[in-house]
């Protein structure tokens, strides 16, 4: 990999490889940009095959924080860090305090929080050494209530692009995966009188929402082929694939799931020529980012003040049809554009120089 050609194509700014020896710390912290503020990313530990694949999660994953703060409308830029090791044999203390130090000497620049592989528990040894780190116990806690509530009221505004009404009573909605966030989905469906139909690899995650909620269980693997208005994909990346897309009945496609899309341009494309709705992943699932971020509000965090905010979702992604309508495009790439207009806007806004800084 040809790094600095790969940095100057998506004008990533700063990458910094950090080690501490004892602990086995070897980490990759990557800030994309900060045009809009501090660079808001979680830390991963994977134990990548090679160094290479690491950095190109970290590049990936941070950038695409850069797209998701911007489409949430927060002042914060986009970064990420992944950490190189086993998550369940090779940490300890000393590597999460080590690598708290190195956060600390970006000065801000970057914060981090939790993400796959890491837990609170290394998150406050982090803590320890670096207030610049968020997701912690006692303050925003748990995202996946706010991803599910911002998911729902964007499943609203695709339901008021299908149908001229954004209520979901009667709607047949299938939810794919009923774990942390799809539990919760299943909530706010249930409570406003959808049909729900639901799959999940987990007996204990199925009972969970049969016993609290009345759900109809499919097969996991039946699940495409139900005839339904909403498809909502909660567990999984890339299910949005040439398959998928044989089977799938539904007019809406809004859920939690990352990168939905398996090939964005070619699937992304494919949704528009069926006529299907799309409410783009990363700005429909923007809710624990939006909650994480509230961490940093000068009058501290508040879970009212953080749920209103979670509600302009609804808005946001009505704001993605637009765009998609005004210049043409599929809404994957709406989604895009909207972020990248308020990174532009405000940009040209930062060249006027504030006193003394
Ligand atoms: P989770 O692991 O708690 O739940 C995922 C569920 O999907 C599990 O119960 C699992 O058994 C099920 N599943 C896996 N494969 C499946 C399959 N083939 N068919 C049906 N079910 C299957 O994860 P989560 O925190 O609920 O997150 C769900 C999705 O939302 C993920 O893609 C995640 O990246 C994304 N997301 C989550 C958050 C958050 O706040 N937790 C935020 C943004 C995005």
């Amino acid at each position: 990999m040809n790094k600095f050609e790969y940095l100057e194509k998506y004008d990533y700014e700063q990458i910094v490889y950090v080690q501490e020896k004892k602990s086995g710390l070897k980490a990759i912290i990557c800030v994309h940009d900060t045009t809009l503020g501090p660079a808001l990313g979680g830390t991963r530990m994977w134990a990548y095959e090679h160094e290479d694949d690491a950095l190109l999660d970290g590049l990936r994953l941070s950038r695409g924080m850069t797209y998701k703060n911007a489409a949430m409308g927060l002042n914060l830029g986009g970064g990420k860090t992944v950490i190189i090791g086993d998550a369940r044999e090779d940490k300890n203390e000393e590597m999460f305090r080590a690598f708290g130090r190195y956060v600390d000497s970006l000065g801000g620049r970057y914060i981090t929080a939790e993400d796959v592989g890491i837990n609170t528990s290394d998150m406050l040894h982090v803590k320890e050494e670096t207030d610049y780190v968020g997701g912690l116990p006692g303050l925003s806690g748990d995202p996946s209530p706010f991803t599910a509530y911002g998911t729902y009221c964007g499943m609203k505004a695709a339901a008021n692009k299908a149908y001229g009404s954004d209520s979901l009573e009667g709607k047949k909605v299938v939810i794919q995966g009923v774990g942390h966030v799809g539990y919760y989905l299943a909530k706010h469906l249930h409570e406003e009188g959808a049909e729900i139909v639901v799959a999940d690899l987990y007996e204990d995650n199925l009972k969970r929402v049969v016993n609290d909620f009345g759900v109809e269980v499919v097969d996991p693997d039946t699940i495409y082929g139900v005839d339904c208005d909403i498809f909502a994909p909660t567990a999984l990346g890339a299910i949005v694939n040439d398959e998928a897309l044989e089977v799938l009945k539904c007019d809406v496609i809004a859920g939690a799931a990352n990168n939905q899309l398996k090939d964005p341009e070619k699937h992304g494309k494919l949704l528009e020529e069926k006529g299907m709705v799309y409410a783009p992943d990363y700005v429909i699932n923007g809710g624990g980012v939006i909650n994480v971020a509230e961490e940093f509000n000068s009058n501290g965090y508040n879970a009212e003040r953080a749920t209103r905010k979670v509600e302009t979702i609804y808005d946001k992604i009505q704001r993605v049809f637009e765009i998609a309508q005004r210049d043409n495009i599929p809404t994957y790439k709406a989604a895009d554009v909207m972020a990248e207009e308020r990174i532009n806007k405000l940009s040209k806004l930062n060249s006027i120089r504030k006193p003394n800084k």
